[in-house]
């Protein structure tokens, strides 16, 4: 093991240390946190055939054995629930999303936070998830699709480059920062053998860039927190700290939640306000600070997106929703819905805005998945279809279903929850599951 990285940690942890050394050999804390956008936890738990005990960190996280593999269930490719190491579901409780807020993500990718998020802001408000590195804001942009997101905006930008055009928006951001990852280590992972000081010292560099880009985003009174899930005071209390000192206007509070305990007081960070979760406080590990922005911000100015959309795509909606009141726009031949204005973000590289409700193709339209796994349509789909588990699973194995109903597109359910779509002839239905998602 690493010598260097253990040193510090006996450091940090003193008389913890051995408890801490045999962390490294157990299995890690696994979890789902409950989709509240589509179920409930006593709904999810009726559904769900293992037992599910709660952790300390979030009403909607619960532990699940470390041996169950709930990633190919109907309920995980229903969007019911989110596979999120418990620890990490802390930091959307100590952000305190309220309903209406505009909510920033910056470095959101696989999409464990921005869900949660989503989840809180119940179709409310507005939020936007960026990711820098573009393979994984497609995992991001899956994720949301699955969980039914609708008012959220996916980018895939650098940070500097974003805060510039988003400038005084935001009521809450997040910097849920890349790090070294020292709380994801098991004894004989090849990241704990390759350990460097070198690389937590650059990671703290890139942290206090992030950070800066993340200030100018935040309105008057707009709360941010920095989050990440290693133990090094450098990453952490050392950050914080050379942020609060270069912005006066930014003031720590206290992250008031009862998980965790009181980090360490460095510089200008004082520890008493931040969180720390260690394997022994029942979770793989997450440090958390929250501070507030006293000044007035440099405002960016937010201009409206509009366009004209074909007439296939909304004859398409007339058909399938009885819901009229929403907006549309088209880029190139995709249709997208949202309940609320689309904003322009001008030479911002933007991979989802609102709901794509699909393709116009020559004279015709195909609709997309995200369009039926939408929480905010569900209650507007016309057309649906029950199936039961046996036609289901048919169903996510790519199959045809042999299933008389009415001709055309179908929202597909299962238990009254959307799992995809298909095309009906009448006495088929042609299987429109995405392939990427097949068991
Ligand atoms: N918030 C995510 C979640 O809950 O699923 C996890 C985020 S992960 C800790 C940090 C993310 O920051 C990674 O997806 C990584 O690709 C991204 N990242 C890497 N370099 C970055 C940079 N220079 N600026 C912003 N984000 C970066």
């Amino acid at each position: 093991m690493n010598e260097e990285f253990l040193n510090k940690m006996k450091i940090y942890l003193q008389s913890e240390y051995e408890d801490y050394l045999k962390s490294l050999e157990n299995e890690a804390y696994k979890g789902i946190r409950v989709n509240l956008l589509k179920t409930t936890p006593d709904e999810l738990q009726e559904q769900l055939s293992i037992p599910l005990e709660k952790t300390p960190f979030s009403k909607e996280g619960f532990y699940i054995p470390s041996d169950e593999k709930l990633g190919k269930t109907i309920e995980h490719l229903q969007g019911l629930f989110y596979i999120q190491e418990p620890s990490a579901t802390s930091v959307i409780e100590v952000l305190n999303v309220q309903n209406g807020d505009w909510v920033l993500d910056l470095c959101a990718a696989p999409g464990g936070k921005s869900t949660q998020i989503a989840s809180k802001l119940k179709e409310s408000g507005f939020l936007l998830s960026n990711e820098v590195v573009s393979s994984r804001a497609n995992v991001l942009m899956m994720n949301m699709e699955r969980c039914g997101i609708s008012n959220a905006i996916i980018t895939n930008s650098y940070p500097d480059e974003l805060c510039e055009k988003i400038q005084g928006w935001f009521d809450k951001v997040l910097v849920d920062a890349p790090c070294s990852g020292e709380g994801m280590f098991k004894k004989k992972d090849q990241a704990l053998i390759d350990w460097s000081q070198s690389h937590v010292e650059s990671c703290a560099q890139r942290q206090i860039k992030i950070l800066n880009s993340a200030y100018k985003t935040l309105k008057k009174e707009g709360v941010l927190v920095y989050s990440t899930c290693t133990y090094s005071m450098e990453e952490n209390e050392m950050v914080v700290s050379e942020f609060l000192k270069n912005h006066p206007d930014m003031k720590q509070v206290s992250c008031d939640v009862e998980f965790g305990r009181d980090g360490f007081s460095y510089g200008y960070c004082d520890g008493s306000k931040v969180r720390r979760i260690f394997p022994m406080d029942k979770g793989e590990g997450h440090f958390i600070a929250k501070m507030i922005r006293l000044s007035e911000p440099l405002y960016s100015k937010k201009q409206i997106l509009s366009s004209p959309v074909s007439y296939e795509a909304k004859l398409f909606l007339n058909e399938q929703l009885s819901l009229h009141d929403y907006n549309l726009i088209q880029i190139k031949n995709r249709v997208y819905l949202s309940k609320d204005s689309f904003i322009n973000l001008d030479h911002i590289h933007v991979l989802r805005e609102g709901i794509l409700v699909g393709e116009v193709q020559k004279n015709r339209f195909e609709p997309n998945h995200h369009f039926y796994m939408s929480s905010y349509l569900r209650p507007f789909l016309c057309k649906t279809v029950d199936l039961n588990r046996e036609e289901c699973l048919s169903y996510l194995k790519g199959l045809t279903l042999n299933r008389p109903c009415e001709k055309g597109y179908v929202a597909l359910l299962y238990r009254g929850n959307v799992i995809g779509f298909g095309k009906s002839d009448g006495t088929v239905i042609k299987n429109k599951f995405p392939k990427g998602l097949r068991i």
